[in-house]
C-alpha cells in the first residue's frame, strides 16, 4: 500500500511513526492440500495450456503476459501471442487466475492465486511477493476508520519497499 494520497497520509504517517507494528505473514509458498484450485473444464486446448503455464511454478509467482507467452510459444511455438491474451483475458473472467496492476509496476502481473491477498513490491528490483490479508492490524483499520472516514481494504493492497536482497533491513 503506498500511503501518497493526501486525507489518509495525513492520519497514517503518525500512526506509524508512534510505533505500530507491522506483523506480515507471508503466505505459504505451497498451496495448502485443503484448497483444491477451481477445476478448468472446457478451455480451449490453448487456453489450458496457458493455465498451465501459470500453474506449473506453483502459487505465489507473478508474471507479465510477455512472459507468459515466451514459456507457452517454448511448449508449442505455433501459439500466438493474440492467443495467450485473449487466453489471458478469458481465465481471469473464469477465476482461474488473478491478474495484478500494481503501483510502479510496468505491465499487469498474473498469477495463480486467486484467493484475497496484499503484496510487497521491491522498489529496487521490483521482486512481489504475496502477504495474507491480515497485514493491516485492526487497531490501525479502526483509526483510519474513525480519522479518516476511509475503510482499509488489505486485499488488493501493495506495500511498496526494499527487499533483503537489495539490502532492506532485517
Ligand atoms: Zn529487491
Ligand atoms: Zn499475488
Amino acid at each position: 500500500m503506498r500511503i501518497a494520497s493526501s486525507p489518509c497520509e495525513r492520519h497514517l504517517l503518525p500512526l506509524i511513526e508512534h510505533g505500530i507494528h507491522l506483523h506480515i505473514r507471508l503466505m505459504p509458498p505451497e498451496p495448502a492440500r485443503t484448497a483444491p484450485r477451481p477445476a478448468a473444464r472446457n478451455l480451449p486446448r490453448n487456453y489450458a495450456l496457458v493455465l498451465d503455464v501459470i500453474r506449473s511454478p506453483g502459487r505465489h509467482h507473478h508474471r507479465t503476459a510477455i512472459e507468459i507467452f515466451d514459456e507457452t510459444r517454448a511448449r508449442n511455438p505455433d501459439v500466438g501471442f493474440a492467443t495467450v491474451h485473449r487466453g489471458l483475458g478469458r481465465l481471469v473472467e473464469l477465476g482461474l487466475i488473478a491478474k495484478v496492476e500494481l503501483p510502479g509496476g510496468a505491465a499487469a502481473l498474473y498469477e495463480s492465486e486467486t484467493g484475497a491477498h496484499a503484496h510487497l513490491r521491491c522498489r529496487r528490483c521490483g521482486a512481489v511477493r504475496d502477504v495474507d490479508a491480515t497485514v493491516i492490524p485492526e487497531a490501525l483499520a479502526e483509526r483510519v476508520r474513525r480519522d479518516a472516514d476511509f475503510v482499509l481494504d488489505a486485499a488488493g493492497a501493495t506495500f511498496l519497499g526494499v527487499c533483503r536482497t537489495c539490502g532492506g533491513e532485517r
